[in-house]
């Protein structure tokens, strides 16, 4: 869908005629395709829980549904859920905007990340997923802090575990690994025995609203924004992102952000860690 744009400008010289030069607009109108299909992918999602929302309440209003206690249970149950779906999206398309309204400006204060894991592994402790348990922690014990931004950092874990908790088979493990890398860096892995992902999707799996499943990712409360977010926070960092995955047999997700203490000379070359 790269198909080349072409446009002709023409410029008036004084007293000496015209120039017309055929400017390339490939790019410009690829950034703006890619505007307005967010804007209309967006306005779609949220349209969806609004309708079944105004649907339940007209419902209501009509009296017979609501003056039967396990109905107008079950109907209020409904609506929680949807309008907690809009404001997963609402926060989710918050926290994109901010992120990428901040990428010039890089992060540097010192963050440890082994809280942070324990925080977000005890987040899904809290009923939002019941198997933070499933989480295996393992951070190598000469790991420095990483440079960055804190909130950010604890969303991108967030996201990542909360990927592998879905996506993983239930019950199985999910792996979380943090040791130094070569380049003054610290590689985060999170890997799950999960269903995996079929090659062709996994360069497009950081797109806006881009799902595998569209339906699946619903049901368990995706918002197709969760690894749009973490590639904007790792750039941000200046860091790198790979996703490897297995049909079948599950995803390995790595991420390398800076360190934010030069180790001392020696110490890194002495184990070769990458
Ligand atoms: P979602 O809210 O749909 O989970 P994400 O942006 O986090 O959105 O992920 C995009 C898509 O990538 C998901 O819908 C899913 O199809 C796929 N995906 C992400 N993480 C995993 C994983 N660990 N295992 C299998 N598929 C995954």
């Amino acid at each position: 869908d790269r198909e080349r744009r072409w446009e002709l400008v023409v410029h008036p010289i004084w007293g000496r005629g015209l120039l017309v030069r055929l400017a390339d607009r490939t790019g410009t109108h690829a950034a703006e395709k890619m505007r307005v299909d967010f804007v209309a992918n967006a306005s779609h999602e949220l349209r969806t829980p609004l309708a079944t929302l105004l649907g339940f309440i007209e419902t209501l209003e009509d009296g017979k549904a609501a003056e039967n206690p396990a109905t107008r249970g079950r109907f209020l149950k409904i609506m929680f859920g949807e309008a907690k779906r809009m404001q997963r999206l609402v926060d989710d398309l918050m926290s994109l905007s901010r992120i990428e309204a901040e990428k010039y400006s890089v992060p540097q204060t010192p963050v440890a990340l082994a809280p942070l894991i324990e925080d977000v592994r005890g987040a899904f402790h809290n009923g939002i997923v019941e198997n933070g348990d499933r989480v295996v922690v393992d951070i190598a014990a000469d790991v420095p802090p990483i440079s960055g931004d804190k909130v950010q950092i604890s969303q991108l874990l967030h996201n990542l575990i909360g990927n592998a908790l879905k996506y993983g088979r239930p019950g199985s493990p999910v792996r979380v690994t943090v040791k130094p890398a070569s380049g003054n860096m610290v590689k985060l892995c999170v890997r799950d025995e999960g269903e995996g992902i079929p090659a062709e999707h996994i360069p497009r799996l950081t797109e806006r609203f881009y799902r595998v499943d569209p339906g699946r990712s619903r049901s368990l409360g995706g918002t197709g924004l969760g690894l749009a977010i973490v590639k904007h926070i790792v750039e941000r960092h200046r860091g790198r992102l790979e996703i490897r995955s297995e049909v079948g047999r599950g995803t390995l997700v790595s991420v390398f952000l800076p360190a934010a203490i030069a180790p001392q000379m020696g110490a890194l070359s002495s184990k070769s860690h990458a």
